[in-house]
């Protein structure tokens, strides 16, 4: 390192030694400058990160899941992504999964049943007031396939949007006939072919949950790395359980999939290995990271898979979508 260096003049391009030197301090304190403001800022640094040329990670994950490489399972399988604790990270989940499940080349329907319509605008489908909803499904005897509408740009994913109407339907539904079961008519009448529908429920376990958990063979429960993230958890098994004896005799928790998992905290680590512990192996190994692409994709109607593909939000949906395929119906 001793033979050329700024000051020798051969590298140089032009000017002086002077103007090499201004330009190498320049360049050296706008790193400086960077390492400083983004040390201990979480979205800062995870910024940089997935602004990095795509990683080993998620070039392998693109590699793996080139479309139609995930395997298609011998029937239709319905999972409503679950959890009564608000903001774990379903909708994300169900958005996600969804794309990326439909990126590999299966044909997706994905179900927004809370009236907040978070799934819809994830996927950027039309979900104003009065458009045909799941809302006219359960409540109208509309047809999911009257109201599904397809993704912009893809062509086997579909959702049925969720309106401001859903609101109101947890108390109409109560005088309905077959109350508990009406979301299972509408996704068993459902004439196309589908591998996965992917129910995204609202934050409680209301009726409109267990409409979902009544239609539904299998619960995805996405669970936040953070303080509080099993608080709740024996209500919602509860539910399930009771589900099972009263409603559907097949509905089980075969997914559980940890959110939000910050690596630079002890805590994630701590809640991970404390949610492995209690639910073996129906955790997928997959985790997904906290991650500011995956939080600002939904403010352009897209998932983090159109709007990042490189992302480590976006590799390791991929990688969730695949390992939930590959386990298959167990
Ligand atoms: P609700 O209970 O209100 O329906 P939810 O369980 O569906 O919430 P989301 O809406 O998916 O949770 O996520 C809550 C918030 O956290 C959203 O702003 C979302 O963009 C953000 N978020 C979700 N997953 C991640 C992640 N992996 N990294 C960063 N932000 C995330
Ligand atoms: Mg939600």
């Amino acid at each position: 390192m001793t033979t050329s260096g700024p000051s020798d003049g051969r590298h140089a391009p032009s000017g002086s030694d002077d103007e090499s030197q201004r330009r190498i301090r320049q360049a050296l304190e706008a790193t400086v400058s960077r390492e400083t403001s983004t040390s201990g800022d979480d979205v800062s640094r995870e910024t940089r990160e997935d602004d990095l040329p795509i990683a080993k990670e998620a070039k392998r994950a693109v590699d793996v899941l080139h479309p139609t490489s995930l395997p298609r399972p011998p029937r239709r399988r319905t999972i409503c992504v679950a959890n009564q604790k608000g903001g774990v990270g379903k909708t994300t989940t169900a958005v996600n999964l969804g794309m990326a499940l439909a990126m590999s080349g299966l044909e997706v329907l994905v179900i927004d049943l809370d009236p907040q319509g978070n799934a819809s605008t994830g996927l950027d489908v039309d979900h104003r007031a009065g458009t045909p909803s799941v809302y006219d499904a359960l409540i109208n005897e509309s047809t999911l396939k009257e109201v599904a509408q397809t993704v912009e740009g893809m062509p086997n994913l579909k959702c049925v949007p969720a309106t401001i109407d859903l609101a109101g339907a947890e108390i109409e539904l109560v005088s309905l006939v077959a109350r508990e079961s009406r979301l299972q008519k509408a996704i068993e009448a459902y004439p196309e072919e589908v591998d996965y529908v992917l129910v995204d429920c609202p934050p409680s376990l209301g009726l409109l949950t267990v409409n979902a958990m009544v239609a539904a063979e299998e619960v995805l429960i996405p669970i936040q790395c953070e303080y509080y993230a099993l608080e709740g958890l024996g209500q919602l098994l509860n539910n399930i359980d009771l589900i099972k004896a009263h409603l559907n005799p097949k509905i089980r928790v075969s997914t559980i999939l940890l959110t939000m998992y910050d690596a630079r905290t002890k805590l994630a680590d701590q809640v991970a290995n404390e949610v492995r512990e209690y639910f073996k192996d129906t955790v997928l190994t997959s985790v997904i990271p906290r991650s500011v692409k995956v939080s600002e994709a939904p403010g352009y109607g897209q998932s983090v898979l159109t709007y990042d593909p490189g992302s480590r939000g976006a590799t390791s949906y991929l990688a969730a979508a695949k390992e939930l395929a590959e386990r298959g119906i167990r």
